[in-house]
């Protein structure tokens, strides 16, 4: 009988070697690009107790109205949710652990977040982020530190066509008062409105300004705009963070309509956006967050982030033509016969030791069949072992990459030797 496969969760996706080896890549220069900005790693929980999400994104928000993986945890009865976004259980980590009472952070972390969407180009229902959050800084320089960032990241991944979208939420009673406007004015217009809007209407007005429906459009031109609203101190903060962007040279749109999906954004929020990624082009959103360390249970602290689509980005890499190599191995070992296998173990083993990388033959099989898989593997060398060398206590060297004019013959090398002698031909092609 033939089992049935099993096959993954639609929307969460493999990450094959070719793809992993470019995501590594990616990794290595996001953590050398958030280490020259003094931004320290934290490596978090990927399940956190579900009113942590509530309270901190909001009831009222696409994510926890509809796209969280939540359960009971079976054996004790406690609500859990796969996380969603970072920033929440940043923020909780913080708190619990007392890391903003002495002086204010830069923290990042990196890994897989969890939504119930509509799979499709650009979104996934398990996707990463690079999460990047400043916790204790009140003023607008660290908000345009943080865009500022985003837009070395881009030259330093060979990226262009990724522009800036920025926009202020003001502070709460600001909002509010915005928000009675807004209410009144979309009423004067229920009959336009759609049923996402309707419903949005009294919950989270603000969020119709976000809405993709194009019959909205005019609607949403014509409605109140909320920077009518804020008071000289807000206005102080959002001129602050221009003064810096465009002091940088750095071009940006103020866009009116930018509010974000998450309830605890307040004065800054930015979001870099590309045209090259259909309809889901925004590869980067943050923001400022000043009222949610309070919220979550600690001492009120000004706070600020962002977070990277890591799909996205690579997506547009690629696209890009960015191509990086499979990264093979130096040495591949081939062997045959008992003596000369175990020769081979240690050779292999005391290559490793001076820092070549060996992939050691596995699964027997004729010299042939061993030297095509030896060529197949990238390797630069291929290191022999049969009956003759064992005896004579050494290795056949052969260079599998011709280099120059020269035939790059193979030859019998000692066992004490070939370390050396792979060394320095590795050198030599280095310097070719
Ligand atoms: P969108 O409007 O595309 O749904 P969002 O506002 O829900 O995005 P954020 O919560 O701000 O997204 O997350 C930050 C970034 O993470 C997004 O700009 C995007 O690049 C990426 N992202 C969000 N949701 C997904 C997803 N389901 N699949 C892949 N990437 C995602
Ligand atoms: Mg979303």
């Amino acid at each position: 009988m033939i089992s049935q496969k099993i096959q993954s969760v639609r929307g969460m996706n493999d990450i094959l070697p070719d793809e992993a080896e470019f995501w590594d890549l990616f990794d290595e220069t996001i953590r050398s690009w958030l280490k020259s900005y003094g931004y320290r790693p934290l490596r978090l929980p990927i399940v956190e107790p579900t009113p942590l999400f509530k309270r901190a994104i909001g009831e009222v928000t696409d994510i926890v109205e509809k796209e969280m993986y939540s359960f009971v945890d079976s054996l004790n009865g406690e609500p859990l949710t796969l996380r969603p976004e970072g920033t929440a259980g940043c923020v909780r980590a913080v708190i619990e652990h007392n890391l903003i009472a002495q002086q204010p952070q830069r923290l990042y972390y990196m890994g897989p977040m969890f939504r119930h969407e509509r799979p499709q180009k650009g979104r996934y229902r398990q996707f990463h982020q690079v999460g990047v959050e400043a916790l204790g800084f009140p003023g607008p320089d660290i908000d345009a530190e943080q865009i500022l960032m985003g837009a070395r990241l881009w030259d330093d991944l060979g990226l262009d066509g990724i522009s800036l979208q920025l926009n202020t939420l003001g502070q709460f009673a600001e909002r509010a008062s915005h928000r009675a406007e807004l209410i009144t004015y979309f009423e004067r217009h229920s009959e336009s409105l759609d049923a996402d809007a309707t419903r949005r209407l009294h919950s989270n007005p603000l969020r119709i300004l976000d809405s993709k429906n194009p019959a909205l459009e005019e609607l949403i031109h014509g409605a109140p705009k909320l920077i009518d609203y804020l008071g000289a101190e807000s206005m102080a903060h959002f001129e602050g963070v221009q003064r810096v962007l465009r002091d940088a040279g750095l071009p940006f749109e103020i866009n009116p309509r930018l509010v974000r999906g998450l309830d605890y954004y307040n004065l800054t929020v930015f979001e870099w956006v590309t045209d090259r990624l259909g309809a889901q082009g925004t590869v980067c959103a943050g923001g400022r967050y000043d009222g949610l360390v309070q919220q979550l249970g600690g001492k009120p602290a000004p706070a600020c982030g962002f977070a990277m689509g890591v799909e996205r980005l690579i997506s547009l890499i690629r696209d890009a033509g960015g191509e990086v190599r499979a990264a093979a191995v130096d040495v591949y070992l081939v062997h045959q016969g008992i003596a000369a296998s175990r020769l081979a173990a240690r050779v292999a083993e005391g290559l490793r030791d001076r820092g070549i990388d060996v992939l050691f033959h596995c699964g027997g099989g004729s010299f042939k069949s061993q030297m095509k898989k030896a060529d197949a593997s990238g390797a630069g060398f291929a290191v022999i072992v049969g009956d003759d060398e064992a005896a004579a206590g050494a290795v056949t060297l052969k260079p599998l990459r011709a280099t120059g004019e020269q035939p790059n013959p193979q030859k019998r090398v000692s066992v004490d030797a070939v370390a050396d002698e792979i060394m320095s031909s590795i050198l030599d092609w280095d310097e070719t």
